[in-house]
């Protein structure tokens, strides 16, 4: 009966990470998944979200199925967050906003929404991109293609390029950015780039996506939603994907939202009909808990600030690390240039590192990167950054 269903290779990520689980090594050093570790290797509980977890389940009572759309507490907790309390769009009712089952439910919901309402559009993606933002795309029946965006020889952006190859893009093309955080690369648009990409949006009717999955790691939880207040004062209609996995620690959980700014309030309710029935037919409504935790930390005045002040911390630590392996490559194979660790954003750095040399650090020396390259940068911590220099060093050597 099922003879003719192939085997599934598996997610390049997912199966480097079982891997890990099963090496015996004992100084084994996990750089390979995008999760924040502490310093002691562990996945936090962060102490606002343990807080908030508490006030839920004391005023929990029955369970009852969230709207489609899911919790309107946390809906509009969201939009707060994302496009601010004062938002213009916000208040004239252009923006709705779905719960989705992590921000990679976003992602499909809209995929799902594009290839029904926009079937001629290709998705446009960044060379490279996280893996699997081509595999729900591509699941959802649309096109995808890619416009340059790193460069291998600096460590940083193809701005020019990337404006480039916008500016030939078909019109009404998706164009899927990440708002901060660049995952696999780090490498983030300046302020002043995202203002030049606005006008090539607005000229070419180009919709943007906008994927933001490492809210605060960046430069600050306000800072890293710069592009989507940009668009949205700019009075562009967009789409973004917002992720709680790793500015609240709660992966499992699954909290994530999609958003979409429209150009008016009566196309607003239209578009929130239709993801609502594009929600029905795929898991009906969203799951309740993780959702009410998420609000109740960005609602409740005690929780928030501890809250940013954790997420500071989780930031702060990444910084140190990043500082840290520059400092011990750059003694160690002086005339090396490592600043890309410095000027990289968020979780992930591009190292530069081949795929051959990934396979030696995972085989000799039991640290796991993707075989991209990709380094999660929040996997180093004080016991294992020197280490890992030692053995990045050995193989670059
Ligand atoms: N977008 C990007 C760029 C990501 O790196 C991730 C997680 N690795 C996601 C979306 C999905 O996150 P989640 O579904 O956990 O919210």
């Amino acid at each position: 009966m099922f003879q003719h269903v192939e085997a599934y290779p598996g997610d390049p990520i997912l199966s480097l990470n079982e891997a890990f689980g099963k090496d015996p090594r004992p100084n084994k050093i996990n750089l390979s998944i995008g999760i924040y570790f502490d310093d002691a290797g562990k996945i936090p509980m962060l102490p606002s979200v343990r807080a908030a977890e508490h006030k839920v389940v004391a005023d929990a009572g029955a369970r009852p199925y969230l709207p489609m759309e899911g919790a309107a507490n946390f809906r509009t907790a969201v939009q707060h967050l994302l496009f601010g309390a004062d938002n213009a769009a916000v208040k004239a009712g252009r923006v709705v906003t779905i719960q989705s089952v992590g921000s990679s439910g976003g992602l499909k919901v809209g995929g799902d929404f594009i290839k029904r309402y926009f079937p001629e559009s290709t998705m446009l993606v960044s060379d490279p991109t996280w893996d699997n933002h081509r595999a729900v795309f591509e699941g959802c029946g649309l096109t995808v293609k890619t416009y340059p965006y790193y460069d291998a020889a600096t460590g940083g952006l193809r701005f020019d390029a990337m404006l480039e190859a916008l500016k030939g893009a078909e019109k009404k093309s998706i164009v899927l950015l990440h708002a901060c955080c660049h995952n696999p690369t780090g490498v983030d648009l300046t302020k002043a780039q995202w203002q030049q990409l606005v006008p090539v949006l607005k000229e070419r009717e180009l919709i943007a996506f906008l994927d933001l999955a490492y809210q605060g790691y960046g430069d600050g939880i306000e800072e890293d939603a710069y592009a989507v207040r940009l668009l949205a004062d700019e009075g562009l209609s967009f789409f973004v994907a917002n992720s709680f996995s790793k500015s609240m620690s709660l992966y499992g959980e699954r909290c994530g939202a999609l958003s979409v700014v429209c150009p008016d309030a009566a196309q607003a309710v239209n578009v929130l009909g239709q993801m609502k029935a594009t929600i029905r037919r795929n898991y009906s409504n969203p799951p309740l808990h993780g959702g009410q935790l998420v609000a109740r930390v960005l609602t409740d005045p005690e929780l928030r600030p501890m809250w940013e002040a954790e997420v500071v911390a989780m930031r702060d630590r990444i910084q140190l690390m990043r500082r840290k392996l520059h400092d011990v490559l750059s003694a160690k194979l002086p005339g090396r240039d490592f600043s890309y660790f410095l000027t990289q954003h968020g979780m992930f750095s591009y190292t530069g590192l081949t795929a051959e040399q990934c396979d030696r650090l995972k085989e000799e020396f039991g640290v796991y990167l993707v075989r991209s390259g990709r380094m999660c940068v929040a996997g180093l911590n004080t016991g294992n950054v020197e280490a890992t220099a030692s053995a990045i060093a050995a193989v670059l050597g």
